[in-house]
């Protein structure tokens, strides 16, 4: 079964520390610290704050990813326990974000070494004079992958909002769950009969 991090909307300020922190862990340097037209900020889980719940969404890493099913190119995998996107060979189709049941897909452009990457054969018109076109492609959280001590929000979340679901701890709200099913079926089977 695959891992996921899970927000508690209880606990959840708004602070948007998580987001930070995703896109620090993301980033080769310090992207705070670049000069302005190079700061990029793409957290990969987002902050959302309604009337009734304040909470991060991102990735649930699917077992059956409707965004995997969807992508037309197999640039969507299974790898060690989470869903993850190829970037070099995502198209930018946007296929996978419509699929996504959670609104957990952006897209962004793709940035190398810091620079934008542009897209061979594909210009945009600028003010009458054509510029190459950023290239842009489909991203999500992937569980810090390769990041040490990762998922990095949940570390950094000053109230403790989010966790890291294991298999393990699922496993162990189930069986807490059948339990209380199965002392409700006791309370039931006491009920005297009515004779209806
Ligand atoms: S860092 Fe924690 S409290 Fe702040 S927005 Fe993210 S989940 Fe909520
Ligand atoms: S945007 Fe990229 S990852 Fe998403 S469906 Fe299209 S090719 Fe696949």
């Amino acid at each position: 079964m695959n891992r996921f991090v899970l927000a508690d909307p209880d606990q959840c300020i708004g602070c948007r520390t998580c987001e930070i922190a995703c896109v620090i862990a993301h980033s080769a340097g310090n992207p705070f610290i670049s000069p302005d037209d190079e700061f990029h900020f793409h957290p990969r889980l987002k902050v959302i704050k309604s009337f009734g719940v304040t909470a991060p969404v991102q990735c649930r890493h699917c077992e059956d990813a409707p965004c995997a099913n969807a992508c037309p190119n197999g640039s969507i995998t299974n790898a060690d326990g989470s869903i993850l996107i190829n970037s070099e060979s995502c198209i930018g189709c946007k296929t996978c974000m419509i699929a996504c049941p959670y609104g957990a897909i952006t897209m962004v452009p793709e940035y190398r070494d810091g620079r934008a990457v542009v897209q061979h054969g594909l210009y945009t018109n600028v003010s009458g004079r054509l510029q190459p076109k950023e290239r842009m492609i489909a991203s999500k959280c992937d569980l810090c992958e390769g990041v040490e001590g990762g998922p990095a929000c949940i570390g950094k979340c000053p109230t403790r909002a989010l966790k890291l679901v294991e298999p393990d701890l699922v496993q162990a709200r189930v069986e807490e769950k059948r339990a209380a099913s199965a002392r409700q079926l006791l309370h039931m089977t006491r009920i005297p009969a009515t004779g209806l």
